[in-house]
């Protein structure tokens, strides 16, 4: 019985941490190297760093901000205060991109609001033959974006802002757009879980409504698509029906919502019209 490693369970218990023993073992294994199940206790040093992990998580730090990286569709990213944490749900979203571009030959996408680079970097792995551009405004985010990216051949990053960034691209030169954009209503960012208020305000706040980025991003962006292109955006669990409003309303077509893991509405896929006859 490792006493240490139950102490610890007890401790992310005791503060509300949700699982808090897969936390617990995350951090064990994050100190250690070794599996806190098959390990008598840590030692002394050891013990000391991961009261101190403890002590944090304990205070609601996120476990990826205290790991410093995660796993995402296969890669493993930096990440850390000042970025927004790949979050499963998204993994989605990239599926659906990818399945978008089946068929398509050295397809150039998009990934804007890139945050950690997780949407461009998953596709850039998947399709070595695209050519994917990740935008990120954040001078916080961009650090672990450039990190990230450093090494993907395939993959280039732009830092600007996304609401003044459309003007700069050629029109019809992209296949694919995708998104995870800040999405958060003025309530939600008042109601926010601990662990989602120690990440950037910029990566969550979507304005009153939740709504300012898909306003932008179905209403600016569609002339960068060449014709049959399409925008893949992750949104909010209550978003879809706004979102697919806001895609009718700026002349996208083929619409369609896809849910995540656990049953919510988490993407939504929109075609710029291709060209007929
Ligand atoms: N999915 C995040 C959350 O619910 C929000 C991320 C975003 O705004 N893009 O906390």
């Amino acid at each position: 019985m490792n006493a240490s490693f139950q102490q610890l369970c007890e401790k992310l218990s005791a503060a509300g941490v949700p699982d808090a023993r897969y936390d617990a073992a995350e951090l064990y294994r994050f100190v250690t190297g070794r599996d806190p199940r098959l390990d008598a206790a840590p030692t002394p040093a050891e013990a000391e760093k991961l009261a101190a992990l403890a002590e944090r998580r304990a205070a609601r730090e996120p476990l990826q901000y205290l790991l410093g990286e995660w796993d995402f569709y296969g890669l493993t990213l930096k990440v850390g205060p000042g970025v927004l944490c790949p979050r499963a749900d998204t993994e989605i979203v990239c599926e659906a991109a990818l399945e978008l571009l089946q068929g398509v030959a050295s397809p150039t996408v998009y990934d804007l609001c890139a945050g950690t680079g997780c949407l461009g970097l998953a596709i850039a792995a998947q399709r070595p033959d695209a050519a994917v551009t990740c935008v990120e405004k954040s001078d916080a985010a961009w650090q672990y974006l450039t990190a990230n990216a450093a090494g993907a051949p395939n993959l280039r990053t732009v830092q600007a802002d996304v609401f003044a960034f459309w003007r700069t691209l050629p029109q019809g030169g992209a296949d694919l757009l995708v998104s995870n954009p800040p999405y958060l209503t003025a309530d939600e960012m008042a109601a926010l879980m601990p662990e989602t208020a120690r990440e950037p305000v910029m990566a969550l706040d979507g304005g009153a409504d939740g709504l300012d980025f898909y306003r932008l991003l179905t209403g600016r962006y569609q002339a960068a698509l060449r014709p049959g292109g399409w925008l893949v955006l992750e949104i909010g669990w209550q978003q879809a029906d706004a979102v697919l409003a806001l895609g009718a309303q700026y002349g996208w077509q083929n619409a369609s919502c896809r849910r995540d893991y656990s049953g919510n509405d988490r993407a939504i896929l929109l075609q710029k019209p291709p060209v007929l006859g």
